[in-house]
């Protein structure tokens, strides 16, 4: 079997970027890029940007880009310095031994480095009203990303959780908002203290203790007119309107093939040090399956050049 120099597993912005930079270093990168038919998880072919219409944070695009297209250029981008692309699920690797080997069911590669770049998906509730809402753009797992978007300006705004994150994107929102309120399941939040007293001294948020959400409104007109909840200690349901619902419950990261393997943090993602390197040599990995702060496009794509210029530095060396 042909060992490859280079192959990156995924094809979001981190992946696209490490093989751009890793095809011009003349490597000849293998890129597995996922399968479409694993939509329920998400995790498709181009990342998580495939979700989305507007982009428009992303450098070089005054006028925003929809985020399949952003995600095309960056393929074609790839493709013209002859990066090859194989659709496949990774499910299994074996990172104890040098070649590295990866399978995607009966199918084999071996690799003298690789750059993991699988991402990480948003948790969701779960509900059908949300998923027959997700593409109307009034539901978003991402403030930074959507917050300023003119039909959230000025308007009442929901947000999902209790934790750190969830206050830090009920805080953000309250720049463009009108009123936001904070829906969280318990009467006490997760946070840490200082996010909770700047929370609770802003005039602008307000919080729905108990509170779990039964539906999201309204399915029919195609955008979110509000959320039916649901009190946690009296099963009593109330609705509340909103014009927006923003999730932040949490995020996944799309690392469970390489448990045992790599080290991984307690909630998953791939522990890295000295730019990309992960805990075995010759291994990279960069994107939001390493990153749970930033979660943004550009950053995943800075994270991938790294990747690659750390793996293109490594193989010299070796
Ligand atoms: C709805 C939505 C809107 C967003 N809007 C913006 C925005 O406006 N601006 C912004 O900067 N960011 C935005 N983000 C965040 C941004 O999409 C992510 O930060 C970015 O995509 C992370 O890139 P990544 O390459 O690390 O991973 P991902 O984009 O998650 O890509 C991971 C890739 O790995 C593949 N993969 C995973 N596991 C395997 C496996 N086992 N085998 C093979 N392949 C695998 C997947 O198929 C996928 O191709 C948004 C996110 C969402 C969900």
């Amino acid at each position: 079997m042909v060992t490859e120099n280079v192959i990156i597993i995924g094809s979001g912005p981190a992946g696209y970027t490490a093989a751009i930079y890793a095809a011009r270093a003349n490597l000849k990168p293998l890129l597995i890029e996922g399968e479409a038919d694993q939509t329920v998880r998400e995790e498709l072919p181009g990342g998580q940007l495939m979700l989305t219409t507007d982009v428009e944070n992303y450098p070089g695009f005054p006028d925003g880009v929809k985020g399949p297209e952003l995600m095309d250029l960056m393929r074609r981008q790839a493709e013209r310095f002859g990066t090859r692309i194989e659709t496949a699920w990774v499910d299994r690797v074996d990172f104890a031994s040098h070649p590295f080997r990866i399978w995607a069911g009966k199918r084999e590669w071996v690799g003298a480095s690789v750059i993991i770049t699988t991402g990480a998906s948003a948790k969701w509730l779960g509900l059908s009203s949300e998923a027959a809402l997700r593409k109307s753009g009034y539901i978003s797992a991402c403030a930074v990303c959507d917050g300023a978007l003119p039909h959230f300006r000025n308007k009442r705004l929901a947000v999902v959780g209790g934790g750190d994150s969830a206050l830090e994107e009920a805080q953000y929102l309250t720049k463009f908002a009108s009123k936001v309120m904070v829906v969280h399941r318990r009467e006490a939040l997760r946070a840490s203290k200082i996010m909770q007293e700047r929370a609770l001294k802003n005039p602008k948020i307000e919080f729905r203790w108990n509170s779990e959400v039964a539906e999201v409104l309204d399915v029919e007109k195609k955008k979110v007119m509000g959320l039916r909840l649901k009190d946690t200690k009296t099963g009593k349901e109330s609705v509340l309107e909103c014009d927006g619902l923003f999730l932040a419950i949490g995020h996944e990261p799309a690392t469970k093939s390489f448990k045992g393997q790599l080290a991984l943090d307690e909630k998953g993602y791939v522990k890295v040090h000295d730019g990309t390197m992960t805990s075995v040599e010759g291994v990279f990995a960069g994107g939001d399956c390493v990153d749970h702060v930033y979660r943004q496009a550009v950053t995943a794509a800075g994270m991938g050049c790294m990747a690659a210029i750390d793996a293109e530095r490594w193989l010299e060396r070796r």
